[in-house]
Formats: C-alpha cells, structure tokens, sequence
C-alpha cells in the first residue's frame, strides 16, 4: 500500500519516499514506495512521467493491493533506500487542466440537461466525455461550451473534501457514491460535488478555456470531445496560421474562406467534368497515339506508357482498346496507379500479370483476365516498372 501524496496536494511535484519493493518484469524495472506524488493510470487519466532518483519513470501502475508501481528502464536502487521522486510539472498541469475541464463540463450537462456522465476520457490528444444521450444540436453544445467557460472564467475555488460517507451524502453530489469509510470529494465553487481520485486545479480559471472538437456516437451515447488549456490555445495557433494561410492565398477575409472553399470546388468539379469530357472526345487520338508505340516482347505485343492526366475510369478504357488493337497488353501508369489491359485473344490474363508484378515489387493489385490495376505507387512517372512487365511477359 503506498500513500497518495497527491491525494492532499495535487501541486506537489518533489517527494521523498523509501523503496518497499523492487522487481524486474519484462525487462522493466518497477519500484513500489511507501509514499508516492505519482499518479498511476486510472479512473480514466493518464499516468504521470518523471524520475526517482534521477531515472526516468516510464509508466506508473496502480495494483490491486492499492501499491503504485513506479516502471523503469533503470534499477532505481534496493530495498530500504530513499530516493527522490520529481513529477514532470507540465504534464501534470495538463493532466489536472483536463480532468478539472472534465469535472465542470459533466457538472454543466447535468445541470442544464440533467443528463449523466458514463465514462471519461481523458487522452493524451483530447477529453472525452460519455453522456446518456444520442444527439446534442451544435446549439445545445455552444451552449454547453459557454457555460463550461463562464465557469472557468469565474475563477471558482476548487477544494478537496475527505468526508466520511454519511457526511458526504448530505452534499449534493453529482453521483451517488459507494464507497463505504472516508471519501474523496471534490468540490468546484458550488456547482459540482463528486468523489474522485484524480489530479485537479485549485480554482476552475487554472482550466483557461474548454473549446468542444466533435462529438462520436457509441452504442447509442454521444461522446464530446474538447480541448482545454494550452493545448486548446496551441489548436488555436494552428487554425490561425492555416486560416491566414488560405485567406492570403485565395485573397479574401477569413469569413469569406468557407463560401469562397465551397465554390471553388463546385468549380473544380465541373472542370474536372469537361476535362474528362474532352478526352473522351480526343480518345481515339490517344489510342492511335498509344498503338504506334507498339514494341514486342517475348512474342508479345506491348505498349507502355505514362499518362499523367487522365482519371481511372477513362485509362481503364485507354488501356482495354490499346490491348485490344495491338492484341497485346497495354501497361498504363496514371497518377497513383498502373492499369493493364490486355485483350480477348492475346491468351494472357491482367489479373495474374497484376499478381506477378505485386510479388516482385511494393505495388499491390490484382483484378480481372482483361484488366487489372496495381496500388502503392509514388507520385510522377513511373517508368521503373516498365522493366517489371517485360520481365514478366518474357516468362509467359
Ligand atoms: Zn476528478
């Protein structure tokens, strides 16, 4: 059994402790300590980092007979010795911002929805919150969003009850509790009571700011997630920069850039139509173009070719006439892929071809006896796998 330091003052972030048990699992080395500012994975936060004694803390355990086990990489030293304890203070801060955010939104969703907090999630990219309910409009979660930030500008007093169960049940807790001897409560100002194990602020405005992200449906509860503290402010950072990024480059205000994206698509869209249009259109050409290409490998007619405009659907078309014309294979590289076409007579099958070249390189395909497709390739020209096909075709 260690003693929480962190249960009294989440704040602090030096202790001494005297080693009660060393051991070596996995090739990790764990330390259990009398007494422990650690905070080890559960209820939902993350585990501290550090060092005892200089060595850095890699993970911190909570076992079932309640010991904190410290894991090392290095032997921290023998049973009986002190050794020093330091808490990694920004991530701890992070730690205590997040789960502090987590208490005051679960507290402003009950408040003003009465609705109740499943689970919590309190990651290393963001804080999710699990509540008994499948859909909250963008209205109702601006809502929610601004509550949670009044409160944190109030700058409320966070204070940290130990209170026997009947004492605690007089409070008007969020959550009934079910431990039975003393209970930790936390309190924010007066608009949330409930026992917890975690790290947390002491005044909600150590929170900063809580910025909703998104939300996900599961089994059939909706999951909020949020930013808060530095690493909301750090998103800001980015959304500004990519903002005045996109506003300088399509010359317009910031609140124009969402029309301005949205017709710029639909125009793209249209351009992309007319462009497939016109090949279609210049199709013949190409084909006339790609037949006077023609060389022969291994008895086989051939032709390879790079085609950087064109879409799928239409090389997949290019490719089927080629093979047919030359009655061979036609080798296509597009943007992102390669196709092959080979036709009725020709006695060879796409799809096999496809599967020879994936084992002799980092492509994968595969696809039919006259037309295949082959994945994973770089952008530009890929000339390389011409040598791929000749290869192959020379084994046939
Ligand atoms: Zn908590």
């Amino acid at each position: 059994m260690t003693e929480r330091l962190y249960y009294e003052d989440s704040t602090l972030l030096k202790f001494e402790g005297k080693i009660l048990e060393i051991g070596k699992e996995g090739g990790r080395y764990y330390t259990v300590l009398d007494r422990s500012a650690f905070y080890p994975t559960s209820g939902g936060q993350l585990f501290d980092t550090g060092t005892l004694n200089s060595k850095q803390v890699v993970d911190v355990i909570e076992r079932e007979d309640n010991a904190v086990m410290h894991i090392t990489l290095d032997e921290v030293g023998s049973r009986g010795d002190t050794v020093i304890g330091v808490v990694d203070s920004k991530r701890r801060f992070l730690q205590m911002q997040k789960h502090t955010a987590q208490h005051i939104f679960s507290a402003v969703a009950h408040r003003e929805q009465n609705l109740v907090t499943m689970s919590v999630h309190l990651g290393e990219a963001y804080v999710a919150v699990e509540l008994n309910i499948d859909h909250l409009s963008d209205k109702q979660l601006k809502h929610f969003e601004d509550r949670c930030n009044e409160i944190i500008y109030k700058s409320s007093e966070i204070e940290v009850l130990s209170l026997e169960r009947a004492e605690a049940e007089k409070l008007p807790l969020r959550k009934p509790i079910c431990r039975e001897g003393t209970n930790r409560i936390i309190r924010i100002g007066t608009i949330d009571y409930q026992a917890c194990g975690g790290t947390h602020c002491t005044k909600t405005s150590e929170v900063r700011m809580l910025k909703i992200i998104g939300t996900e449906k599961l089994h059939g509860q909706l999951s909020v997630q949020f930013l808060v503290g530095n690493q909301a402010f750090d998103d800001y950072a980015l959304r500004f920069r990519v903002t005045s990024m996109l506003s300088r480059y399509l010359t317009c205000n910031v609140h124009e850039l969402e029309d301005r994206v949205s017709t710029i698509h639909e125009e793209n869209k249209l351009l992309r139509q007319e462009v497939a249009r016109l090949q279609r259109e210049l199709l013949p050409n190409m084909v006339r173009q790609l037949v006077s290409q023609k060389e022969i490998c291994a008895s086989h007619a051939l032709v390879c070719a790079c085609m950087d405009r064109i879409d799928l659907k239409l090389g997949s078309k290019l490719a089927g006439m080629v093979a047919d014309q030359i009655d061979g294979v036609c080798f296509l590289s597009i943007p992102d892929r390669i196709i092959i076409g080979t036709s009725k007579n020709s006695g060879l099958n796409a799809g096999d071809i496809a599967k020879q070249i994936s084992a002799m390189s980092t492509l994968r395909g595969g696809g039919s006896v006259s037309l295949a497709q082959l994945g994973g390739l770089s952008d530009g020209m890929n000339t390389e796998y011409f040598d791929l096909i000749r290869k192959v075709l020379s084994a046939l």
